[in-house]
């Protein structure tokens, strides 16, 4: 069975067209959900290919923004982002691999490289996103006080942000991950108000943050 498809992608910076390769849908299995629904992966982990990076100028995306992200850019940002990236190339960041053989390592340097992108084109719970896939990098490498690390710059930039989220979706992700944050700092009270607070308003929404919530809040005595 073919586990990966090939595709391209038009750099949106230098323009330059790449290839990456996608994980067919048939071969994304997921065995269990973490807490913070973190997925562990049968087979193919399948998060290290969310994330692309022009071979060119080292801009770094989701690919599932692959068709959007052109219109979060400006002259303004494109021009820190150029700025930002010619630091990027003067750095070890390892061989830029969009392929299947692609290393944790650099898929690490991508999500570090992502947030700082995405920060810069004014999508900070974007950034919570890709921050909070890097702290299940250094959870699978038993790095907990950089996973706390991540986790708590990730916890300032979503109290800021909840109540300015316009998707619910979104509004949805910073309570559920507020909550959770709060949990693994042993900030009970914290963390019953703001997963309270989801529960209350979404009984009963099918949203799996929702379903995690119940079960998180559960936890917490
Ligand atoms: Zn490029």
């Amino acid at each position: 069975m073919k586990e990966f498809i090939r595709d391209f992608v038009t750099c949106p910076i230098c323009k330059k067209e790449f290839s990456y390769d996608s994980v067919v849908s048939t071969a994304i299995k997921v065995s269990a959900y973490d807490l913070d629904l973190k997925p562990e992966y049968r087979g193919i982990n399948v998060s290290l290919y969310n994330i692309i990076t022009c071979p060119e100028c080292c801009f770094t995306f989701q690919e599932k923004d692959r068709d959007i992200i052109i219109d979060y850019l400006d002259e303004e940002k494109i021009l820190k982002i150029k700025k930002f990236l010619d630091y990027i190339k003067k750095m070890d960041i390892g061989e830029i691999d969009n392929t299947s053989k692609k290393s944790l390592q650099f898929y690490k340097n991508q999500l570090l490289i992502a947030a700082e992108i995405y920060s810069i084109l004014n999508l900070p719970i974007e950034v919570s996103k890709i921050l909070i896939k890097l702290s299940w990098y250094y959870r699978e490498n038993d790095e907990t006080e950089k996973e706390l690390g991540i986790l708590y710059y990730c916890g300032k930039i979503l109290e800021k942000e909840f109540q300015n989220a316009e998707k619910e979706d979104d509004y949805i992700f910073c309570l559920f991950y507020l909550g959770y944050i709060n949990y693994r700092f042993k900030r009970k009270n914290e963390a019953a108000k703001f997963l309270d607070t989801l529960l209350q308003k979404y009984k009963d929404s099918t949203n799996p943050y929702i379903k995690a919530a119940k079960f998180l809040r559960g936890e917490i005595v």
